[in-house]
């Protein structure tokens, strides 16, 4: 990450957790910029091994916490993923997602005609869709390789 982006990340966080109240302590601080650092869209106990390193004393508790805090006040996003632990994504926009379901891997694309998914009638009539993502499960590169033993 280039430094003045990360300025910027940090000052539209800082705005974000004012307009709801939140107090921007440097552990929240910490979690957010580790969580934005990520690309593999992190469950809480992937993010308490890496806060852990910075803040030995936190507490796995205080993590999920405020993960899921962040996620309320939609500074984060929740992924949506059934039956298993839950992932957070920095990645509030418009965006989509490949899904590897051999080693969990979940990756961000973009593509302007999923942005603008034609809802079906039948749907529309009986529920107001908010937002849209499209999830394509598959095998990824990595572990399609041959020879490659998956974990
Ligand atoms: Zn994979
Ligand atoms: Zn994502």
């Amino acid at each position: 990450m280039q430094k003045g982006e990360a300025n910027t990340l940090l000052q539209d966080f800082i705005e974000k957790c004012q307009a709801h109240n939140l107090k921007v302590t440097p552990q929240r601080m910490a979690i957010y910029r580790e969580l934005f650092d990520s690309t593999a869209h992190p469950t809480v106990d992937a993010m308490f091994q890496i806060v852990k390193k910075e803040f030995p004393n936190i507490s796995y508790d205080t993590v999920s916490r405020t993960l899921l805090t962040f996620a309320e006040i939609g500074i984060v996003d929740l992924v949506e993923v059934y039956g298993g632990a839950k992932r957070f994504d920095p990645n509030v926009a418009d965006h989509h997602h490949l899904h590897c379901v051999s080693c969990g891997k979940i990756l961000d694309f973009h593509n302007d005609e999923y942005n603008n998914l034609k809802i079906p009638d039948h749907v529309r009539r009986g529920f107001t869709v908010l937002t849209s993502r499209v999830v394509l499960k598959g095998i990824c590169d990595k572990c399609s390789s041959p020879g490659n033993v998956s974990p």
